[in-house]
């Protein structure tokens, strides 16, 4: 199937990521959101981002006006009924997952790939509920996107093989690398990833280090670019918690029982870098650890 025009549901981190690489890579993109102010931002997002890779002189000027003329954004999530291929990048929340799907689906070409972005949720059960469990798999973007080299392909038990060979194509038109993944709970990376994180958080709580001490450890000791706290607070830590609920629930080992401290954060409303506030708060000219 040939795809052209790429709807993105939730013009978030993700889904401003997903519309700059889209775009870039010669795709018709429309980004839906139910927030405005969300879309406003995530144009000026993407427009920034290829701002500062043509000062770095990855793209030219003329790429970054016709890749920024490529993207439309609308507040109706029907508009998308025309698309290709459909990637949902909204909030990590199967309730909200599963209301975008029962809208937008009538409105839908037979031949439409729906997918989705989530980090965790179960790709077979989501597509379930569709019209086209066939035409339906999992397209796991890392975060910052036009940055990330990777992107996970997940089968949901009923994906047939043209549909997977037809994401796989556009992933290699964004010249990004593929791995395939089977529908376990979060999949590969964060499958390993996340408990990683959630340990750094217990770590925290019971005191063995403070906010510094365990980032420089994993820096400095571990070779990791960034500390556990700090991706923690990129990625957001409402999602962090929504991926090792999924965990937790869908493998039924309490090794992925979320920290208490986790939840903490998350009920306080202090998510990471998206709110200005988590384990460093970000309102000064530098970052300052909260703990
Ligand atoms: P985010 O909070 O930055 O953005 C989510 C967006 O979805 C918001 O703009 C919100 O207004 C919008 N939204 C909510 N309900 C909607 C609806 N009904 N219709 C349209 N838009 C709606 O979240 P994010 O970090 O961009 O995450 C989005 C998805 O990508 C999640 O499934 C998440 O698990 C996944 N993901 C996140 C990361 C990460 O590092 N943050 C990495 C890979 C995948």
């Amino acid at each position: 199937m040939n795809i052209q025009t790429i709807g993105i549901v939730g013009a978030g981190q993700m889904g401003n990521g997903i519309a700059h690489v889209m775009a870039l890579a010669g795709y018709d993109v429309l980004l839906t959101d139910v927030s405005a102010e969300a879309l406003k931002s995530a144009l000026e997002l993407v427009e920034g981002n290829m701002s500062r890779q043509v000062g770095r002189g990855k793209i030219s000027e003329t790429d970054m006006t016709t890749a920024m003329a490529r993207i439309s954004t609308t507040q109706t999530l029907t508009d998308l009924g025309q698309s290709d291929l459909v990637i949902e990048a909204a909030t990590e929340r199967e309730t909200v997952k599963q209301a975008i799907f029962d809208e937008l689906l009538p409105h839908l070409k037979p031949e439409t790939i729906l997918t989705s972005n989530t980090s965790s949720i179960s790709i077979t059960r989501l597509a379930s509920r569709t019209d086209r469990p066939e035409k339906f798999m999992g397209f796991h973007f890392m975060n910052p996107v036009p940055v990330m080299q990777l992107v996970e392909l997940i089968r949901g038990i009923a994906t047939d093989e043209p549909t997977f060979a037809a994401c796989k194509t556009v992933v290699d038109r964004l010249g990004k690398t593929a791995a395939s993944a089977e529908d376990f709970p979060a999949f590969i990376v964060n499958r390993i990833l996340m408990p990683m994180i959630n340990e750094a958080v217990y770590t925290l709580y019971e005191g063995v280090g403070n906010v510094q001490s365990i980032d420089s450890s994993m820096k400095l000791g571990a070779n990791h670019p960034m500390g556990p706290l700090e991706l923690a607070d990129f990625i957001g830590l409402d999602t962090c918690l929504a991926i090792m609920n999924v965990l937790h629930d869908g493998l039924a080992d309490t090794k992925y029982r979320p920290c208490p401290l986790l939840t903490k954060y998350v009920e306080a409303g202090w998510l990471g870098r998206k709110t200005q506030r988590g384990f460093y708060d970000y309102r000064g000219e530098v970052p300052v650890p909260t703990r």
